[in-house]
């Protein structure tokens, strides 16, 4: 998103990736709202989209179900579960359409140096070494970011802000309703975290498991498969992938930018809390990234001084929405079993379309008046 925006901008950019196909190894459960596609101008395309969704299924520890149907947004359809296979390739020719060179297969493996100011990176491909000179670094490389570390930004995790995730993608599964997204919580399926199901059709689906790497006692997979085998209609599918990886879920990094160097994505922890989801805001802020870098470029200063605009205007966007997720994500780890289940019965039934807040704290206040206390900040 970032090539492709700096490059409609004007600048001259080259996109280097590490993978020799991009979207591959998928580490995604793949699902993305299709407000930011419409927001950043992208047509959806069946080639990139294995499932619409439009509706999300909360089942609570005991097994009591919460619906939430979506409100319908433009052409009817709320969501997708991506082929991220192909939808990282379709971004990737967007920017090449527009004029960025694109080198896959290239491992950055440094900062290239004038005294202390960035003036680019080495690399490593198939051709050799290089260096490739840059006004602006736009470090887009994910989670724990080594871009960002060789710039001297802090990217270590604390186990309790890191979810370590496993997911399977499953063949000749039973799956109630292909349009609904579900998640399943409770401490013995998955402490301080959830597990997911998202439908790719009728019998297929990404089904994973999110864990708060802190409250592991065992690999996020074995969790998993204790998770597929206590579903019968999970359990007599088959695994056809397995992948995983870890989800910062502790907020974003204090401070994106730096002189020649804008951070992005995960690599920027701009991430959903509370569902782990950074796909949509990766995609805003590495557009909005684009923009800032191509015009500090033309206009001759990549100081911070300027750079710091990136800042400014993803945080105007999705900063105030990050805090309230981080919020929500620390009220529902505080949950008891118990609470959870309380919850999810006093929601049953509920039509959150039409609830005003007053009565929503009502249902709180029945759940558990401490509840309501906790959700205070969130209200
Ligand atoms: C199991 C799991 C399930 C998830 N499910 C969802 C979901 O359903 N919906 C959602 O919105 N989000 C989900 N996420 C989060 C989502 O995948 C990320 O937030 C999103 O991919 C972030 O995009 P990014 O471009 O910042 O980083 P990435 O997608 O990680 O891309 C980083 C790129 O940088 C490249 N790279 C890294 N280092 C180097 C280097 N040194 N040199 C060259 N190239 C390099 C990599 O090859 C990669 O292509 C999930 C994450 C996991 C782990």
């Amino acid at each position: 998103m970032s090539a492709r925006a700096a490059t409609r901008a004007g600048a001259e950019v080259l996109l280097l990736d590490k993978r020799r196909e991009l979207g591959v190894p998928v580490q995604c459960g793949e699902a993305l709202a299709e407000e930011p596609l419409l927001d950043l101008g992208i047509k959806p395309n069946p080639r990139w989209i294995a499932g619409e969704v439009n509706a999300v299924r909360l089942i609570s520890p005991s097994g009591l179900e919460v619906s939430i149907a979506e409100k319908k947004a433009v052409h009817g359809k709320v969501g997708f579960i991506l082929d991220r296979k192909v939808f990282d390739k379709h971004l990737a020719m967007l920017a090449a359409k527009e004029g960025a060179d694109v080198m896959v297969g290239t491992l950055v493996d440094g900062l290239l140096m004038d005294g202390k100011k960035i003036a680019g990176v080495k690399a490593s491909s198939f051709d050799g070494r290089m260096e490739v000179r840059a006004k602006v670094v736009i470090a887009a490389d994910g989670v724990v970011s080594r871009v960002a570390r060789w710039a001297g930004v802090n990217t270590t995790l604390k186990l309790v802000d890191i979810e370590s995730c496993a997911q399977f993608q499953m063949v000749g599964i039973d799956i109630k309703s292909p349009e609904v997204m579900e998640y399943y919580f409770g401490s013995k399926i998955t402490p301080g975290g959830y597990a997911w199901v998202f439908p790719k059709g009728r019998d297929m689906a990404n089904v994973g498991i999110g864990i708060l790497s802190s409250r592991m006692q065992r690999p996020a997979i074995d969790y998993l498969k204790d998770f597929v085998n206590s579903m019968p209609g999970l359990k007599k599918g088959r695994v056809i992938e397995i992948n995983g990886g870890g989800v910062p879920v502790g907020g974003p990094i204090p401070k994106t930018f730096k002189d020649n160097l804008l951070i992005v994505g995960d690599a920027a922890r701009q991430v959903n809390a509370l569902t782990g989801g950074g796909i949509d805001s990766a995609m805003r802020a590495g557009n909005i990234a684009g923009e800032v870098a191509a015009k500090a470029v033309a206009s001759g200063d990549v100081s911070e001084k300027k750079l710091k605009e990136y800042e400014k205007r993803w945080r105007e966007q999705m900063g105030k929405r990050f805090k309230r997720y981080l919020k929500a994500k620390e009220v529902l780890l505080s949950m008891s079993d118990e609470e959870l289940d309380r919850l999810a019965k006093a929601l049953q039934g509920v039509e959150f379309e039409k609830i005003s807040l007053t009565d929503m704290l009502k249902v709180f206040m029945k759940v558990s008046p401490k509840l309501m206390w906790k959700l205070k900040g969130l209200m």
